[in-house]
């Protein structure tokens, strides 16, 4: 297993050396290059994160490893080829795509993310889960991330690479990504390890909303202090901050509410407060959210803010919230 290990790193290693040669000075490498400038990432921030190109073509990377003493199990193994359906023989997982390399802790690393560069789908595909690389258990941009994130004590959590990427390109580098999945427990633990507070800045629709809701809870049950940033004038922080700017999204993270005033602000624009049914629904929304407060004492100042909020003394939600969560598998 330990040689297995081993071998996948050097692997990798060396995949991320090629994508990255042929993306830089490469001929073949060139709609790579154009792709980034189109997109406004500078060329300092796409070396600091070792971005490549997988040019189109079949056997780019299966032809030179093999001939450098790779073996196709080895490169099957680790998901950068894939066997061809006839049974003879493999070609490369990523062809045609801007690639990310996903780094582990220590920057090594230990999977691919590759984009296409039209509209074509699917838009990313990324390594599968191999003996270095189990999706739920990394944060994208967390080596570089990490000494910020302890210094300024916050982490920025978004969704995407591009949002990463542009974050640090911006002075932002307390960013970090789940990578379009939602936020795992241990990555939850992982990033608490650099900080106790988080700010979750996902795309402003359905999808990223939903997360939100998902991500906040685990943070919280964590222990973690958690704040949003629901953006709506771009769908997410990359687009943010290529049209308005660093000092426009400092100024709106200045202002992002906690994650419960967040969840009664949504919990607002759809429930009448004055009404008696619109107050228990309210109440009941965010039930989950309270409940998952570990400390009594933060509870109940959450509890007592959200009493003044809907005109309910703080006795009754908190005689509300034990009746919910003992009917609560
Ligand atoms: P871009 O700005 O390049 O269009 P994005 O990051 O805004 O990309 P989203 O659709 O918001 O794209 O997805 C967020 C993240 O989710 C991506 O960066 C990627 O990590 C992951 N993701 C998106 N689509 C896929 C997919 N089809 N397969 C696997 N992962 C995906
Ligand atoms: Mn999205
Ligand atoms: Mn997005
Ligand atoms: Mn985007």
């Amino acid at each position: 297993a330990r040689r297995t290990i081993e071998k996948g790193r050097a692997l990798h290693k060396r995949t991320a050396e090629l994508f990255f040669q042929c993306l830089r000075e490469d001929s073949r490498g060139l709609q790579g290059r154009d792709y980034l400038h189109r997109r406004g990432v500078s060329d300092s921030v796409a070396v600091a994160f070792g971005l490549g190109f997988a040019p189109q073509q079949w056997d780019f990377l299966t032809e030179r490893l093999l001939r450098e003493g790779y073996s196709t199990e080895e490169l099957e193994q680790f998901g950068l080829a894939l066997r061809r359906a006839g049974g003879e023989g493999h070609y490369d997982r990523f062809r045609n795509r801007l690639i990310f390399p996903i780094f582990d802790g220590q920057g090594r690393p230990i999977a691919f993310g590759g984009r296409v560069l039209g509209d074509e789908m699917p838009k990313y595909l990324n390594s599968p889960e191999t003996p270095l690389y189990k999706k739920g258990q990394h944060l994208y941009g967390l080596h570089k991330a990490g000494p910020f994130i302890r210094e300024k004590g916050m982490a920025i959590l978004v969704e995407g690479y591009m949002d990463v990427i542009t974050c640090h390109q911006h002075g932002v580098t307390q960013a970090v990504a789940t990578l379009g999945t939602a936020l795992t427990i241990e990555q939850g633990r992982l990033l608490l390890r650099y900080g106790s507070s988080v700010l979750i800045c996902y795309d402003g629709d359905r999808a990223g909303t939903a997360a939100t809701i998902k991500a906040g809870r685990i943070l919280t049950e964590l222990g973690a202090k958690v704040k949003v940033l629901h953006l709506q004038e771009a769908k997410d922080p990359d687009e943010f901050l290529q049209s308005q700017g660093a000092s426009k999204l400092w100024q709106a993270i200045d202002k992002a509410p906690t994650y419960i005033e967040y969840r009664y602000k949504q919990a607002h624009a759809q429930q009448n407060l004055n009404s008696v049914e619109g107050k228990v629904a309210t109440i009941r929304e965010l039930a989950p959210d309270l409940l998952s407060i570990p400390s009594a004492v933060e509870q109940e100042a959450n509890v007592q803010w959200l009493a003044k909020q809907v005109g309910i003394s703080d006795s009754s939600i908190i005689e509300e919230l034990r009746s919910l969560s003992h009917s609560r598998p």
